[in-house]
């Protein structure tokens, strides 16, 4: 099967703003400091829930023969005692979409996303990743990408905070583009590279804001054996690749805090996509390549590193000198 990648580009881009306009709305709206406090995730429910019927509605209009490897399923969802997060959804969801829709549509598009990573050829979608950052106020992303037999290509990321609203964009072979997240009507798009550092003293590193996503100590070790005087960047989400991929940061790791935790493929197919598209180098933390063939899991691999390129086998040797001390 040959996959029409630009037309599917063009689709997906429609369903990421989308689905980024929804959760800029709950996120401006329905967050107070109170609900911060509280730890209450209802917002982000509601909005996670709406991104990825929106983006499963939008794509399957066009591809309905389409598989969506989703984060979410509607399972909870049906319970009896969630009337009022389906209500919400349903309002999120309306908003942005031509026809009136029904309870049960909106319930099936969520599990449109619920299959298995099975198939040869299927999308694979966050919502919303980095939730904690949208409670915060800060970085998260929509995060869609499109994998054929194992090879990432097609990915976008939807970064609603990100510079004012930043879409970055890439299919394999045909680089990356920057393109603004809002202007639906705009098809102007910017071409990206990764920045042009070969000296790590000069690097910007990122990383989680989340102490229990990625280790911070050892990561400040790491940029110490690397000549890093420049204080981390600290960012929720695959936004993170996107700012490697333009040239904000040259260095994203990702250290695992424990041996059994496995990478989600949703939580990085798109960005690594963006970043070796902008001339950047995505690996684990040993240096091998992410293997999308062993399912909704990373299976294979530990930990992420990501560069712009040139610096990269010295940044895997520092992170294995740090890691095997
Ligand atoms: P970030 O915003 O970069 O900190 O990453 C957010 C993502 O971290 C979530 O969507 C989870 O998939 C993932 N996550 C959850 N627990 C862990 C963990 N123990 N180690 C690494 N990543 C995790
Ligand atoms: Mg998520």
């Amino acid at each position: 099967m040959t996959l029409n990648l630009k037309s599917r580009l063009e689709v997906a881009i429609k369903a990421v703003r989308k689905a980024s306009t929804v959760c800029k709305g709950v996120q401006d709206r329905l967050i107070s400091p109170e609900t911060i406090e509280k730890k209450d995730k209802s917002p982000v429910t509601v909005a996670d829930y709406a991104s990825q019927a929106i983006i499963c509605s939008v794509l399957a209009e066009d591809f309905p023969d389409d598989v969506v490897v989703g984060e979410e399923d509607a399972t909870e969802l049906r319970q009896d005692d969630q009337q009022h997060v389906i209500a919400a959804v349903m309002d999120q969801v309306q908003a942005v979409t031509d026809n009136c829709v029904d309870q049960e549509t909106v319930l099936s598009w969520i599990d449109l996303g619920g299959a298995n990573a099975d198939t040869p050829v299927y999308w694979t979608l966050d919502p919303i990743d980095g939730t904690k950052g949208f409670l915060r106020k800060e970085q998260y992303a929509v995060a869609l990408a499109l994998i054929e037999n194992g090879q990432v290509v097609i990915g976008l990321l939807g970064c609603p905070n990100l510079n004012g609203g930043e879409l970055f964009v890439a299919i394999k072979g045909q680089g990356s583009q920057r393109l603004p997240l809002w202007d639906s009507d705009s098809v102007e798009d910017q071409a990206i590279s990764v920045s042009s550092i070969t000296d790590t003293a000069s690097a910007c590193f990122c990383e989680s804001v989340e102490s229990g996503h990625s280790d911070h100590s050892q990561s400040a070790q790491i940029a110490k054996l690397l000549n890093i005087t420049n204080e981390s960047v600290r960012m929720d989400s695959q936004a993170k690749y996107g700012t490697l991929a333009k040239g904000d940061s040259q260095i994203y790791l990702r250290l695992p805090m424990n041996s059994t935790y496995r990478e989600k493929i949703w939580g990085h197919a798109a960005g690594m996509l963006v970043v070796q598209e902008a001339g950047g180098t995505v690996t684990d933390i040993t240096g091998k390549p992410l293997d999308f063939t062993h399912g909704r899991q990373l299976e294979n691999n530990r930990g992420i590193i990501a560069t712009c390129g040139p610096i990269h086998d010295q940044v895997v040797a520092a992170v294995q000198q740090v890691l095997n001390a």
